[in-house]
């Protein structure tokens, strides 16, 4: 008989691992309180590829320091408490900072990026138009911004990532509507972007659905282990499987608290905004504005302003302070119009102190399976999650070795139960 498999949570991560599951012949639930694809996987900027093997936690940021905690620097703000509330989590995060942690997390992240983009274009063939393949841009204001992103380049040509130095006539070229405030800018040719992350997932979830899988519109509650699987509690009764997959996002820490997980996994908010295109003048890629701090990226529902980090408490109210403050800047670099949301969306990146994701088997639960804490880059990487999870759970050869991504890393800080 097929196993039975309970995939907790229909973000792009969950999704993933249940239509690689249910193509390896598992009996998958994919359960979710909200529509497959309606939360971070919907709002984020769409970019896929492997710009991002950098972790957040570089030697770099003792420099940055003193203006982030200062709230003077608009890629991260600290709400009022912070960062005692996480006191934990800093301290862990800037150990990440040391040069050796840093040099291994950014081969462990280029490890998963490098497939990133393959793996959604193997989980979406046939509709892979889905996918943009116009590369995307960093954008320099000033000289000295530019000699900012050195380390960045060093890190992407020590690691085969493609990218091209454009001056101002070379971005007008490929950018004719940008406002004339960039010097410089960089072309990483290779990213892929995507037009509407929620229809990606919500295609995804369709393809699980007519191979066989089940989605379950349902509030997970509890999870108990049981002789050989795991009870899930509902709202509306309970579920009961083989193996249980948490792919619950920046929610994952809570529920695995009550079985005495205690994860670093903290909520990284960011926030969103869709402005009118101005009149016949397109944006053809995702732009960074390298020192506005803020990306736009064209999308069906408009161009999408996403703004950097908040550290703030999970359930407190939205402070767009980050947003109001780049809207002048997006208005004189963009060719955008008015906004087209009544509110900015708010979401939180599921973020772990040392920028790597959590995957693999729960360290004190042989039948429970982790998948999230992707932070900035969990909507690349959903696809080949999806399938590192399905091969160990099939007991495959995986495609990348999974450990340096184990919850078991956490064990040394007293963490993991
Ligand atoms: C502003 C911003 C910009 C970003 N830009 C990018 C980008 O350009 N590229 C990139 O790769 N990544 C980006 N990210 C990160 C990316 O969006 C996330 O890492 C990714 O979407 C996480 O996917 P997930 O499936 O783990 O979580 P989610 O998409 O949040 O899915 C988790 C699901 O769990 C469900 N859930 C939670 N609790 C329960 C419960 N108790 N019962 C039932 N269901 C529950 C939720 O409804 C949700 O659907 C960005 C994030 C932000 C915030």
């Amino acid at each position: 008989m097929a196993r039975s498999v309970a995939v907790l949570g229909a973000g792009i991560v969950g999704i993933s691992c249940a239509l690689h599951l249910v193509r390896r012949g598992f009996e998958v639930t994919l359960l979710d309180r909200r529509e497959p694809g309606s939360e971070t996987s919907w709002g984020n900027s769409g970019v896929i590829g492997r710009a991002s093997i950098a972790p957040l936690s570089q030697p770099a940021i003792w420099r940055k320091l003193p203006r982030y905690a200062a709230n003077r620097d608009r890629a991260v703000r600290f709400g009022p408490a912070y960062p005692a509330r996480d006191l934990g989590w800093f301290v862990r995060f800037l150990a990440s900072s040391r040069p050796r942690a840093f040099d291994a997390n950014v081969r462990r992240l280029n490890a998963l990026l490098t497939h990133a983009l393959s793996e959604h274009e193997a989980l979406l063939a046939g509709d892979s138009g889905l996918l943009r393949r116009d590369g995307w841009l960093q954008l320099f204001r000033t000289e000295p911004g530019f000699d900012a992103s050195a380390g960045a380049r060093a890190l992407w040509y020590r690691h085969g990532v493609r990218f091209r130095v454009l001056d101002r006539d070379g971005l007008r070229e490929l950018e004719p509507h940008l406002g004339p405030v960039f010097r410089r800018a960089i072309w990483l040719e290779d990213v892929a972007s995507v037009a509407d992350p929620g229809q990606v997932c919500r295609r995804l979830a369709e393809r699980f659905a007519s191979e066989g899988g089940a989605v379950l519109r349902e509030e997970v509650r509890s999870l108990a282990p049981t002789d050989g699987g795991t009870r899930v509690g509902l709202t509306g009764g309970e579920l009961h499987a083989d193996e249980t997959v948490v792919a619950l996002g920046p929610w994952s820490a809570d529920l695995l608290a009550s079985l005495g997980y205690r994860l670093p996994v903290i909520r990284e908010r960011g926030y969103h905004l869709h402005l009118a295109p101005r009149h016949n003048e397109p944006l053809g890629r995702p732009c960074l504005d390298a020192e506005g701090a803020y990306v736009v990226t064209p999308m069906t529902a408009g161009l999408r302003l996403t703004t950097g980090i908040e550290f703030s408490a999970p359930d407190a109210p939205p402070t767009p302070v980050q947003l109001d403050s780049v809207l002048p800047l997006a208005r004189e670099a963009f060719p955008v119009g008015a906004p087209m949301d009544p509110d900015p969306w708010l979401g939180a990146r599921p973020g772990t102190p040392d920028s790597l994701p959590v995957i693999g088997r729960a360290p004190r639960h042989p039948n429970l399976w982790f998948a999230f804490g992707h932070a900035s880059i969990g909507f690349a990487l959903g696809p080949v999650t999806g399938r590192l999870i399905a091969e160990m759970m099939g007991g495959e050869a995986p495609l990348v070795d999974p450990a340096p991504y184990s919850a078991m890393r956490f064990r040394r800080f007293g963490f993991g139960g």
